[in-house]
């Protein structure tokens, strides 16, 4: 199914509100992460997000598809419904909200629909942190959201975009998750100490089959869980989870030199 901008908003604003009224004021920073496919966001940045959830903040996924086409072994309907109730298990263990895009895995594109859609994710979920894909992916999918969730962040801040809800200005950062498929150009800029949090990340990425083993090829627990020990050594801690950002968020405003 296609976007049309209007006509999503009604099943996100069902599925959303329980939460959003509950976590309301609860935390002083909400942490959104957007990804293309259902696991994206657990596996790249789950350990970021158990320790967000560890220091009180309020934690959200959005996952834009399900990723329902990477088991050559089952068809995407039936694939698509496991990977939603693994998405639902890995949230609940990461003590995140989980919400879930309406494209079908491949079909994602950079549309003004798109990125209207998660504006009023955006402005409903009222994140003070944004993390998301890199800009450069093997998976078009990936770059597809990028650019969607880059144009969301800022149509959700403006007072004069069409949208049901109130604009939301309150996002503090865009960061980009360390991702296999999204290396091309990911520089590591800040590191996140998730010593505390591996074993959380990790019963939460084991939630999917395809991170236990038999679906991909990709040695997925063994490749992060080894990311996560080699960026904690040049952090000088045990495990760590980097992030890129974009240039112009590098830029240090000094009185004098530090
Ligand atoms: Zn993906």
């Amino acid at each position: 199914m296609r976007a049309r901008g209007r006509s999503l908003r009604a099943p996100l604003a069902a599925l959303a509100l329980a939460s959003l009224a509950a976590a309301a004021g609860a935390a002083d920073r909400t942490v959104l992460a957007i990804g293309a496919h259902a696991g994206d966001a657990e596996v790249t940045t789950g350990a970021i997000l158990a320790r967000h959830k560890r220091l009180g903040d309020r934690v959200v996924m959005l996952h834009l598809t399900l990723g329902e086409g990477g088991n050559p072994k089952m068809s995407p309907a039936a694939y698509g419904e496991q990977k939603k109730r693994e998405a639902l298990v890995a949230a609940r263990v990461l003590g995140a909200e989980a919400l879930f895009g309406p494209w079908k895995d491949g079909e994602l594109r950079d549309t003004e629909d798109a990125a209207r859609y998660v504006a009023d994710v955006i402005r409903q979920v009222k994140p003070t942190h944004v993390v998301t894909h890199w800009k450069s992916s093997l998976h078009p999918d990936h770059e597809a959201t990028h650019r969607i969730v880059n144009a969301a962040v800022l149509l959700a801040s403006l007072e004069g975009a069409e949208s049901a809800y109130p604009r939301h200005r309150g996002v503090r950062g865009v960061y980009y998750a360390d991702n296999w498929e999204d290396a091309e150009g990911f520089t590591p800029y800040l590191y996140v100490d998730v010593t505390e949090d591996l074993t959380t990340w990790k019963a939460a990425a084991t939630a999917y089959e395809f991170v236990r083993g038999g679906i991909s090829p990709f040695p997925y627990l063994e490749y992060y869980e080894a990311l996560a020990r080699v960026r904690g050594a040049l952090a000088g801690r045990r495990f760590a989870v980097a992030l890129e950002v974009d240039p112009f968020a590098k830029r240090r405003i000094l009185d004098a030199l530090p």
